[in-house]
């Protein structure tokens, strides 16, 4: 997985300052920013927008991913790409397992040559990716705005999150603490501001930097 900052809104914590001093006449905006997002008055955080270049995500995350709607997506196309040369996410889990890794290595092995065989025997490749498996990887470019990354890293950041779309979040929000430190000081999930709304709490609160090492697909 890669993740990259392509953009993101210049001084975005003094952006939100000024946002919020208009309000209020403040002289004083970190500290009208500091008072307004306190009070949950969030309107300040969008006008600071980031946009990511994200890569060697499979497309079960993008299904996850998207479902996020106050956002702008361009994924790369299965219709017009090759679908065969994008490499394939094994889950942990599997990979752990002797016998059924190698399972999983064969069914790969198997869509990838059937696609190979459809497109070559003139099956478009918008028919021909039907075959390939889920855990194949695509790339994006994704906008957000600093309102919406707080309320993603509040589901996606939480130990509840799957591991893929949790160390996406969790590189993401490690890039946007960069940018701009005070709007995203206590991102992330329940647990971060010791306030978790799990049903099912895992007991286990999330230190939210993340520490994970870089696997560029
Ligand atoms: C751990 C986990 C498990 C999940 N499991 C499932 C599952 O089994 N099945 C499944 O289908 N989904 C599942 N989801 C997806 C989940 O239901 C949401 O679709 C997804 O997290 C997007 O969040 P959202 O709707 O809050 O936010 P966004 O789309 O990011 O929107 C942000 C906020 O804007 C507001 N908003 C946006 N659109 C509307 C609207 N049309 N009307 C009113 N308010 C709106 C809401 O306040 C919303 O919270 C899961 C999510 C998580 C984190």
């Amino acid at each position: 997985m890669n993740v990259q900052l392509l953009r993101a809104t210049p001084s975005g914590d003094d952006l939100a300052g000024e946002a919020a001093a208009i309000c209020t006449r403040s002289d004083k905006p970190d500290k009208a920013r500091d008072h307004a997002l306190m009070s949950g008055h969030q309107s300040i955080l969008e006008h600071i927008v980031f946009t990511f270049r994200i890569g060697g995500i499979s497309r079960v995350t993008l299904a996850q991913l998207t479902r996020h709607r106050l956002a702008s997506y361009d994924v790369e196309s299965q219709r017009y790409t090759n679908t065969n040369q994008q490499s394939i996410i094994i889950p942990p889990s599997i990979a752990q397992n002797d016998i059924l890794h190698d399972e999983y290595i064969q069914i790969i092995k198997q869509t990838q040559a059937f696609y190979e065989k459809a497109v070559f025997m003139g099956i478009p490749k918008e028919d021909a990716r039907y075959a390939c498996i889920e855990g194949t990887c695509t790339r994006l470019i994704l906008t957000m705005n600093a309102r919406e990354l707080r309320h993603f890293f509040s589901l996606r950041c939480c130990n509840r999150a799957q591991w893929e779309i949790r160390e996406l979040a969790d590189r993401m929000l490690a890039i946007c603490k960069q940018e701009c430190p005070a709007i995203f000081e206590d991102a992330g999930p329940g647990c971060v501001r010791h306030n978790c709304p799990e049903f099912r709490p895992c007991g286990h609160e999330r230190t939210h930097d993340w520490d994970g090492e870089s696997n560029d697909n």
